[in-house]
């Protein structure tokens, strides 16, 4: 049985409001040079991911509960089932800088050139006597390029009516912090990105199912009436952000142990009642598998049957209503938990939730 004694007890601690402004971000203007926005094929199937999202950090990972190759393990899996056979993946290119300050701070982002930082922010506590170089390399750059995932997928999902970023979901990271594993508010951006390119998406849905409150992303649309939050989450665990909170329009607070009749009760009339309230234009679905049963950071009791059912309804809801959808994979990171997400994407696959057949 794995342990969290080495998660550094901020966790604990919540934000206060004055932390979300001052951000020096937020232009009206996209960087025309960004790479993000690639061209992909009709031969290559939405699943976006690279072999590049995955940290080794000279064997320090293993310190921590987390699974940090969980994203390359869902590709095993995968490959396991004879899924991938024959087709291609999209592949994205990392967030730069210059992508990455569209909605963050520049002294945030000069923050994680601090080892101690990052230590703080992935809550591995000896990574703080790291030099920050390498942590560049060995983990700020995988999370770049699981940005640049996350914002190909939203653009993959307004022209094939559907994505999955086998990596993303860093909800907890806004304009001017990060935490709880996220450093890039690749939500954010994402949603930027979808508003900016595509003039018909005047509306756009977050459904947060991840076990934790998704604070980063409501700090950054706090007050934003085109930007509807569904945030269903255990009300005991971090980051119990009371500012953020303010930020979410269907607002489902779980008790510790919830099990699967009564969860998947919640997921079935609130995303149905959400959609018949808001009627986005595209959906962002941060599809955490921290709910599932034994995760430490979770602590809810949901099978993994359950999470297949979850995101079951989610895309049947979703999808039935012709409504582009973005799945990005969140927390969730016990060692069993990427089998899991393989065995979902399959389940939506033999529905005909998505189509994963090669054109
Ligand atoms: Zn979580």
């Amino acid at each position: 049985m794995r342990t969290c004694t080495i998660v550094i007890p901020c966790k604990m601690a919540s934000v206060s409001p004055e932390e979300t402004v001052e951000n020096d971000a937020m232009p009206r203007e996209l960087a025309a040079e960004s790479k993000l926005y690639v061209d992909v094929g009709v031969d290559y199937i939405p699943i976006v991911y690279r072999d590049e999202y995955n940290i080794h950090l000279l064997g320090l990972e293993k310190l921590h509960p987390f699974d940090a190759c969980k994203w390359g393990n869902v590709i095993k899996n995968l490959k396991k089932k004879n899924l991938l056979k024959g087709l291609n993946l999209a592949t994205p290119n990392e967030a730069t800088e210059a992508d990455l300050r569209l909605v963050h701070s520049a002294s945030y982002l000069r923050s994680l050139k601090w080892s101690i930082n990052v230590a703080k922010i992935i809550e591995v506590a000896p990574v703080a006597l790291v030099p920050n170089i390498v942590l560049q390399k060995r983990v700020l750059k995988p999370f770049r390029y699981q940005v640049g995932g996350s914002v190909l997928a939203g653009k993959l999902a307004i022209e094939r009516g559907w994505s999955i970023n086998v990596g993303g979901g860093f909800h907890h990271c806004w304009g001017n912090k990060g935490g709880g594993f996220c450093a890039y508010a690749d939500i954010t951006l994402t949603v930027h990105f979808i508003l900016n390119h595509y003039p018909h998406v005047e509306r756009v849905m977050i459904l947060d199912l991840d076990a934790h409150q998704g604070n980063g992303h409501e700090r950054d649309f706090i007050g934003r009436k085109d930007i509807y939050i569904l945030d269903m989450y255990n009300k005991y665990i971090y980051p119990n952000d009371t500012y953020a909170k303010g930020a979410i329009s269907r607002k489902i607070e779980l008790f510790a142990y919830t099990e699967d009749e009564e969860y998947l009760d919640r997921v079935n009339v609130h995303v149905e009642g959400a959609l018949n309230e808001f009627s986005p234009h595209v959906v962002i679905y941060n599809a955490g598998t921290d709910i599932l049963e034994g995760d430490c950071l979770g602590l809810l009791s949901i099978t993994k049957q359950g999470i297949i059912e979850r995101d079951e309804i989610v895309f049947q809801k979703v999808r039935q209503r012709s409504i582009p959808i973005v799945m990005l994979t969140s927390g969730g990171y016990q060692r069993v938990t990427a089998a899991v997400i393989a065995d979902s994407i399959a389940n939506l696959n033999k529905k005909s939730l998505i189509d994963m057949s090669s054109h």
